[in-house]
């Protein structure tokens, strides 16, 4: 297509599809894809998180988040991206650096073509889950924008079955976990982090002020199956709705002793990456807990999904500290997913986006195309 074609087609409107077919010959997609001229840039910078709290865990504490924020542009659209790497995942912003550096968009003509390009991405190097998703991300927000629609359109999810999303509540003394509690009382679900030697005070703190539902993570501290088990009897009568990987990830004969033996549904998360945990998780446990940063973003984590619901597994989805940007990539799946937990964005003091929001505890999607972005 040459340049006149291209400028009267952008004049009548055609290429932001304001006219309607038939006006003009040959609109076919492919016609319009070729007419784009431009080529793939990707950029990247480091930033770092702020968290609202000190974030504690079974195994670690931290008060900033290493995150990389991409762009993609094309034909003067861009795309937004981004990795997340709290330390313990074994990523870095040198590590996203190195690996970003590789990525060569520019053989690319068409971006719609994202199964190509995106396995291109995976086969650079092994591993760099977040910095993967990071490419993955920003390439959907841009064909997303190109399309002039919202991913949970385009994979044809109902935007109104978003999920309540859980709000973490990290290890701490009594008295700050009941502050903590009282903050967060728009939230319908809790998620407490348990795997110390006080397990039980920490739900008997919090069930002292709310009753309202909660969900625990285990971080693998349990070692023993039929302690593990008789905790989980205890955590029913306390009204906890599932367990997340109470078992060490290697613990696999353990870990299906006590799936088939527990009342409470168990997830597996430090258990679950990409699409052949999945596989391994079936029998192991009753479901998966879905992290964008971890399955190299998006299109595998609608992929896994798609395949554990086909298992007849439960689906969660999971997040890191993450700017609105990785949260809002998420929360596009979120309305086939039973339960979500997508607090990241929430977490943090100084996230530069606005996207999908939380009202009343609700994953609440918008209607801008993409995945939903606004630069703050
Ligand atoms: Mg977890």
């Amino acid at each position: 297509m040459n340049h006149t074609r291209r400028n009267f087609l952008k004049t009548t409107g055609i290429l932001t599809g304001a006219a309607l077919a038939g006006s003009a010959p040959d609109l076919t997609a492919s016609n319009i894809i070729k007419g784009r001229s431009g080529k793939m840039k990707l950029s990247f910078k480091p930033y770092t998180l702020e968290l609202k709290h000190v974030f504690t865990i079974a195994t670690s504490s931290r008060t900033t988040t290493p995150v990389m924020l991409t762009e993609i542009e094309y034909d003067g659209i861009i795309g937004y991206g981004e990795a997340s790497m709290p330390p313990y995942l074994g990523e870095s912003q040198k590590t996203a650096s190195e690996f970003l550096s590789k990525v060569d968009l520019e053989q690319f003509n068409n971006p719609y073509e994202l199964e190509e390009i995106l396995e291109y991405v995976d086969s650079i190097a092994p591993g760099n889950g977040a910095a993967k998703a990071s490419v993955d991300i920003a390439l959907h927000d841009l064909v997303g924008k190109m399309m002039n629609q919202p991913w949970y359109n385009i994979w044809g999810y109902d935007k109104d079955k978003t999920p309540y999303t859980s709000y973490t509540i990290g290890i701490d003394t009594p008295e700050v976990v009941r502050e903590k509690v009282k903050e967060a009382n728009q939230f319908k679900i809790l998620k407490v982090k348990l795997g110390r030697e006080n397990d039980k005070e920490m739900i008997e703190t919090i069930r002292s002020v709310t009753n309202v539902d909660l969900c625990v993570d285990v971080n693998q501290g349990w070692e023993d199956k039929h302690m593990a088990l008789d905790m989980i009897h205890w955590l029913k009568e306390k009204g906890i709705v599932f367990v997340e990987q109470p078992m060490p990830k290697t613990s696999i004969d353990d870990m299906a002793w006590l799936t088939e033996n527990s009342p409470l549904p168990t997830i597996a998360d430090e258990a679950m990456q990409r699409i052949p945990e999945v596989i391994k998780a079936h029998g192991v446990y009753s479901g998966i807990n879905i992290k964008l940063m971890k399955c190299t973003g998006m299109r595998e984590a609608n992929k896994m999904a798609t395949m554990a619901k086909a298992l007849g597994m439960k689906v969660m989805l999971g997040c890191m500290t993450e700017t609105s940007c990785a949260i809002s990539a998420a929360s596009h799946l979120s309305p086939i997913v039973d339960w979500a937990d997508l607090d990241g964005a929430l977490l943090i003091g100084n996230d530069p986006y606005e996207g999908t929001t939380v009202v009343d505890g609700k994953v609440i999607l918008n209607d801008r195309p993409g995945i939903g972005l606004k630069k703050m």
